[in-house]
């Protein structure tokens, strides 16, 4: 079918009551793994890429690439830009063939992270594209202070406000994630999840889920969240069921191998936390 709003896949999700996933991809395997294996569970899913990985695969190809095998998929397929740092790279995205847009400017002060949301807002929804913004801020995992200190999470009273004023279509939220690595356990603000669920009526995502405990991640689905945003956890999969295929000197020493391969066990990853995501 053919490429669908990530926001209706998060529709769809809260109507359903799980999260869909919001996978980084970074070359033809990674997306391609994704959509089989959702394939294969019958559930929609949103394939992203992070602009960092814009060296792996350019934005028009990873557009072009995603909505050929979107096209031929039997289920619902999105396509978003992670992270947009800026209009231009979010419309550069755009132009490139991307259907929805995260944009964060999380880490600036909240008026202007309204209004430099509200200007990527504008423009995207005068093109049918669906935008997610993000209030509170997600930091990084190697900086503990960044997923345990309160300052960076979601104030509940702003988020309506924000909300109204930038009419974004999902709201990444601050709960106590962060992304790449732990350095310790996170521990979820679920009250503030439920404040913010209650107060909001835009689905609500959770970034840097790789390495929150599977009961945290089903809690805050059952909580109100929509889209579980998973990308470290794929990345170093692929790595190490790479690296211990070449140390094991399984098949011959060929690329085409290598890739064939690894695939099921990659594959086996992406199974696992999309049955997390939709029990
Ligand atoms: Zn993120």
């Amino acid at each position: 079918m053919a490429l669908i709003k990530a926001c209706d896949i998060m529709k769809m999700a809260d109507q359903g009551g799980y999260a869909a996933i919001g996978f980084d991809a970074f070359n033809l395997e990674s997306i391609m793994y994704i959509i089989e294996t959702a394939e294969e569970l019958n559930t929609p899913v949103i394939l992203m890429i992070y602009p960092a990985m814009k060296a792996n695969m350019p934005y028009s190809t990873f557009a072009a690439v995603t909505k050929d095998l979107a096209e031929k998929a039997s289920v619902p397929v999105g396509l978003m830009l992670d992270h947009g740092p800026d209009f231009e790279d979010a419309m550069a995205a755009v132009a490139a063939g991307f259907t929805s847009i995260m944009i964060d400017y999380s880490h600036l002060e909240y008026e202007d992270n309204v209004r430099l949301t509200r200007e990527v807002v504008k423009t995207c929804h005068a093109l049918g594209i669906d935008v997610e913004g993000e209030l509170g801020h997600v930091g990084i995992a190697a900086n503990e202070a960044d997923y345990t200190d309160a300052k960076n999470f979601t104030e509940v009273d702003k988020a309506l406000d924000y909300l109204e004023r930038t009419q974004v279509d999902a709201l990444a939220i601050s709960i106590g994630t962060a992304h790449g690595n732990y350095v310790s356990a996170p521990n979820l603000d679920m009250e503030r999840l439920k404040e913010i669920n209650a107060v909001t009526d835009v689905p609500l995502v959770l970034h840097g889920g790789t390495g929150v405990p599977e009961e945290q991640i089903r809690e805050a689905i059952s909580l109100g969240i929509n889209k579980l945003n998973m990308a470290t956890g794929y990345n170093l999969k692929m790595y190490d069921v790479m690296k211990k295929y070449i140390v094991e000197g399984k098949g011959r020493p060929r690329a085409t191998d290598l890739l064939l391969g690894t695939k099921e066990e990659i594959k086996e990853y992406i199974r696992h936390a999309m049955k997390l995501a939709r029990p």
